[in-house]
């Protein structure tokens, strides 16, 4: 089979079952390891049968709506391989964006500290965790999970990715209290999605509502996070959170109720829509204090 005619066939099969016909080539390069301008210098070649055979197979299960990451058993996040398997979140583009700005927020708020003692709350597969503390070796990172299978994964991404990343298993923020933790930064991409919503059956059928589902309104790990936040915080200190699109005015109120003596600000992501949270405390985003 030559590769054009095989990718023609199947971004239209994609096409008929509802998956971005972008799939088949962002599939293609990963299983065969070549770039993408190398594959078209050769489209009309035939497809070595090996390869063939495998990339059938695969996307068989992509035609039936399971996530691209899960044939490939990795996603990319911020450069690094994870492994992602049904036990985690997909790591989204988005989070990459909260890490870029929790990085530069740690540059301005911190820029002479040795150490900045962090923690990532439900890290599942660990990307957000891992990625921080490999760009900002000064970092000292904890990541908690309630979900054993998912700490397993995590691990698994930290060693093979060098990062240093202590795991906790518990319930959001308890096994930090326990530990005696006391956070310059904490970090948390809760499950914020709300009982209801409809959603593609990619996502609903393929990754854990565990990680998904955040209560009736999609805020019930905000609320538990902000009642024991200060437990785990240093006086001066932020938290950086993602949150839904459409919850800023749900989400601002929640703050300022139950965090009436800190600054927030909410960023929109790169589609121009509400998606980070970022909490401070004894300090703001450009008046540095301390
Ligand atoms: N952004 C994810 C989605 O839309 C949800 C992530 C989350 O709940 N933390 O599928």
């Amino acid at each position: 089979m030559i590769f054009s005619e095989t990718v023609r066939r199947y971004e239209r099969l994609c096409e008929e079952n509802d998956v971005p016909a972008e799939t088949v080539m962002a599939y293609l390069v990963e299983l065969s390891q070549r770039e993408r301008y190398d594959l078209y210098v050769h489209f009309e070649e035939d497809m070595p049968a090996e390869l063939a055979d495998e990339f059938e197979k695969g996307m068989k299960r992509i035609l039936n709506q399971e996530p691209m990451s899960h044939v490939l058993g990795y996603s990319w996040f911020y450069g690094y391989k994870m492994e992602v398997n049904p036990d985690v979140l997909i790591p989204r583009v988005e989070t990459e964006e909260l890490c870029a700005q929790i990085l530069a927020r740690m540059d301005e708020i911190f820029p002479d500290r040795d150490e900045i003692v962090t923690a990532d709350v439900g890290t599942g597969s660990g990307a957000i965790a891992i990625t921080v503390k490999l760009e900002e070796p000064k970092v000292t990172m904890t990541a908690t999970d309630i979900s054993e299978e998912a700490l397993a994964v995590a691990k698994r991404n930290a060693a093979v990715n060098g990062a240093d990343v202590e795991f906790l298993c518990g319930d959001m923020v308890k096994p930090l209290i326990e530990a005696g933790k006391k956070l310059d930064v904490l970090i948390s991409n809760p499950p914020y999605i709300p009982r209801e919503e409809q959603m593609e059956r990619s996502v609903v059928d393929f990754e854990p509502h565990v990680a998904l589902f955040g209560g009736e309104d999609g805020l019930k790990f905000y609320r538990q996070i902000f009642r024991d936040c200060r437990q785990v915080l240093k006086e001066k200190a932020f938290m950086a959170f993602e949150m839904g699109w459409d919850q800023r005015e749900a989400m601002s109120a929640l703050v300022e109720s139950s965090l009436p003596e800190a600054n927030y600000e909410i960023l929109k992501d790169m589609n121009g829509k509400d998606r980070m949270l970022f909490v401070y405390f004894g300090c703001g985003n450009e008046e540095v204090c301390g």
